[in-house]
């Protein structure tokens, strides 16, 4: 037997290395993509050669992401020309394939497609890892000069940008349906889910079961182990209601210690008793915390599509005012009940308030500057809403979500319409950014409203801008909306845009003209940690997509310069965030 060289296992843990990093860009036996063709066509001109091909080396074979001239979509890594480029250093060049000493026995050479002429530039990832190869292919003898080398180097990092930026994509999208802590489908996601399995059962005639369940005194667990101890035990949560429920239902985090379960297929009461039965065999067993065995309970509300709801809002309303009496009850799970309809008095409380807050004048707009990231010259602030209660500030995260639930958020809406427009209107302020919620846009009098109330004014309408954000971004018919919006000569933007409510398509497919980029993916931003530099590069991916679309670009809650240095490196357009002003209320 021949002794194993070290310098062979070196090489083998490097190929394992390599091939990680091909796995990392998800490209292989991915559809055609436009931006790879377009490449390969380019350079089939440009040198004119009949064939070019992005090649990507799998382990035992080269498969190529585009494809000119060539019938096969893949072959075997053994008779591949590329797999001997990324094993050299630079460019490889075959003016005359008959006439080498390897390649003339190839079976490509011998018989179809009879390559005579090759060369071949390798995609190289940032860490060195050759992927694969931009490679050109003739069926005559051919010379290829330094400038010639030097043009296809370009080419392969051309195809390389266009990789990295589809991978920066993909996580950005992942990271926009998924909770990064658990892993689990985010509340983006699961809506989606839901409405589509709402679908499938309006088609079998099957029910969809909403269950949702929340941990009981999971605070406690936090005050006393502290948060990471509480993320950790949240992870395990996550684990074991995914292996309590099957693979085709849904174990989605709402947020906090708040998830949600989609229960599909559902025939009976008997399948349900069947998963809350497992869930509760699930959690018998205690929790480890560091070596400290902790229980961990749980109150489960369940409501059933279509039989307590059609609407996709009050069937979730429902399974939190059951949920809400579960945990009244110490604990365990209930079903949604029809007297439950009515709010729990808190919400009815707190909304009586709000009522008030309108009548009574609590509430006020605070301003905040958005600046140009060269100049850091102010050129718009944006208008946020306070409630200035007599027991101390509310945030508008707390009470714009019963805002829209309760439909007070039109009358409010509008308020704060009027203020802006008022503050442009004596010249305090030049230009303003008004946050517009899905429900006010759905009112059939909005664009109506919006043009009374300029036109009642006087105030230029290129002076105010509306921030739309999350789900109005999910339905198809606001886009029509936001055009009319946009003919009163009314610009729009796409708020918290990352959040996980807007998407990619939202944006090549919405009327709007800015983009704001969540703070989400800023706030890491500076930090030498894995999350501070993926954060970076996700923005340089959303601002090149965005520039590309020619949309400028308001990075949001910036608060060190080393943010504001970084993201203007990226080519972000404005900056907002306490480092420039923070939201205050008019002198
Ligand atoms: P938004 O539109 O994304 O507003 C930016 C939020 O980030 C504001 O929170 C602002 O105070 C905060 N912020 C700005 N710079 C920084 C920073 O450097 N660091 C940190 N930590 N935070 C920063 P705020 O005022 O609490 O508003 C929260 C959200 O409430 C807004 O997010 C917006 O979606 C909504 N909102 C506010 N006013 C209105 C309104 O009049 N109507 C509607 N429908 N929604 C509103
Ligand atoms: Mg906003
Ligand atoms: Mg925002």
């Amino acid at each position: 037997m021949d002794p194993i060289e070290p310098k062979d296992v070196d090489l083998a843990h490097e190929e394992e290395l390599r091939l990680a990093a091909l796995r990392r860009y998800g490209i292989l036996d991915t559809p055609p993509e436009a931006q790879f063709d377009h490449l390969v066509e380019l350079a089939v001109r440009v040198f004119d050669m009949p064939m070019s091909q992005i090649t990507l080396v799998d382990e035992d074979r080269q498969w190529f992401k585009a494809n000119y001239g060539l019938a096969t979509s893949e072959g075997p890594r053994s008779e591949s020309f590329c797999s001997v480029t990324i094993v050299q250093d630079g460019v490889m060049v075959v003016p005359d394939a008959t006439q080498h000493e390897q390649f003339r026995t190839y079976p490509n050479v011998l018989g179809e497609p009879h390559i005579r002429s090759y060369a071949g530039a390798p995609l190289i990832t940032p860490d060195g890892y050759k992927l694969g190869t931009f490679c050109l292919i003739g069926t005559e003898p051919r010379e290829f000069s330094e400038k010639d080398q030097d043009l296809l180097a370009s080419f392969a990092q051309m195809a390389m940008a266009e990789l990295k930026l589809r991978q920066a994509l993909y996580d950005v999208s992942h990271m926009a349906m998924n909770d990064a802590l658990t892993g689990l489908p985010n509340r983006v996601q699961f809506r989606q889910q839901l409405i589509e399995a709402c679908r499938r059962a309006d088609v079998s005639g099957e029910k969809v079961v909403v269950g949702l369940l929340d941990l009981d005194r999971f605070k406690l667990i936090n005050d006393t182990f502290g948060h990471l101890a509480g993320d950790n035990l949240l992870k395990d949560v996550a684990r074991r209601l995914k292996e309590a429920t099957a693979t085709s239902d849904v174990v989605a985090r709402m947020s906090g210690d708040e998830f949600v379960l989609l229960l599909t297929d559902v025939r009976s009461v008997v399948d349900i008793a069947l998963v809350t039965k497992r869930l509760q065999d699930s959690f018998a067993l205690p929790f480890l915390i560091g070596d400290q065995e902790v229980f961990v309970h749980w109150s489960l509300g369940l409501s059933v599509y279509p039989d307590d709801a059609r609407e996709l809002d009050a069937l979730l309303g429902h399974a939190d005012a059951a949920m809400y009496r579960a945990k009244q009850a110490g604990g365990g799970h209930t079903a949604f009940q029809r007297q439950e309809d009515q709010r729990s008095t808190l919400q009815v409380e707190r909304l009586t308030a709000l009522h008030r807050a309108l009548e009574r004048e609590e509430l006020r707009l605070y301003f905040q500057p958005v600046v140009h990231a060269e100049s850091r010259a102010v050129v718009a602030h944006e208008a946020l809403l306070r409630w200035v209660r007599p027991s101390g500030m509310v945030s508008p995260l707390d009470f714009i979500p019963l805002a829209e639930t309760s439909g007070l958020i039109v009358p409010i809406g509008r308020w704060v319409l009027r203020q802006a427009v008022d503050t442009l209107k004596s010249g305090r302020l030049q230009r303003l950014s008004v946050n517009v919620s899905a429900v006010e846009i759905r009112q059939p009098d909005f664009v109506e409203h919006l043009r009374w109330v300029l036109t009642e004014s006087g105030v230029e309408s290129r002076r105010v801008l509306l921030e739309l954000t999350e789900s109005s971004m999910l339905e198809p018919r606001f886009a029509a909306v936001l055009k009319e919006i946009n003919t009163l000569g009314v610009r729009t933007a796409l708020d918290d845009f990352g959040n996980g409510y807007s998407s990619l398509t939202a944006l090549t497919n919405l009327p709007v003209q800015v983009v704001k980029i969540d703070r989400s993916f800023t706030a890491p931003i500076g930090e030498d940690t894995p999350a501070g530099h993926k954060a970076l590069e996700l923005v340089r991916g959303i601002v090149t997509i965005a520039t590309a679309l020619g949309l400028p670009t308001v990075a949001e809650g910036i608060e060190t310069s080393e943010q504001a240095a970084l993201l203007l490196k990226v080519g972000c357009t404005y900056f907002q965030g306490y480092l420039f002003g923070r939201p205050e209320p008019l002198a």
